[in-house]
């Protein structure tokens, strides 16, 4: 049996739809935006532009969390989309493609 090494394929959920909760005022966007658009969502929609450094509040619904402009998609997607990278062999559920990344090497070398 012949195993062709190639890269696995790592089954995100970024095409799945998630509602905006962000919120201008006291309204809340509610617009229905793919994971992978968001960036470009908050950017056209709701202004998250300006220098990486620059800090922002997070908009989203009862977040208000501080932080700089270059950490927000990362923190929408952690803590407000919750996407999540499923681990291909044992299907663990990692927040970070990176962390995800580390436990295939530690957990199956190998593969
Ligand atoms: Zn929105
Ligand atoms: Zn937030
Ligand atoms: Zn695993």
């Amino acid at each position: 049996m012949t195993k062709l090494l190639q890269p696995q394929r790592v089954s995100l959920t970024s095409d799945d739809r998630y509602s905006c909760r962000w919120t201008t005022g006291d309204v809340i966007c509610n617009s229905y935006v793919r994971a992978s658009d968001f960036p470009e969502h908050l950017r056209s929609a709701h202004g998250v532009v300006g220098a990486d450094k620059a800090s922002l509040v997070c908009g989203w619904v009862d977040c208000f969390t501080k932080m700089r402009k270059e950490n927000i998609m990362r923190h929408v997607n952690e803590q407000h989309l919750e996407l999540r990278y499923p681990c291909p062999t044992c299907h663990e559920q990692f927040t970070r493609a990176h962390t995800m990344q580390n436990h295939i090497a530690r957990k199956h070398p190998g593969n």
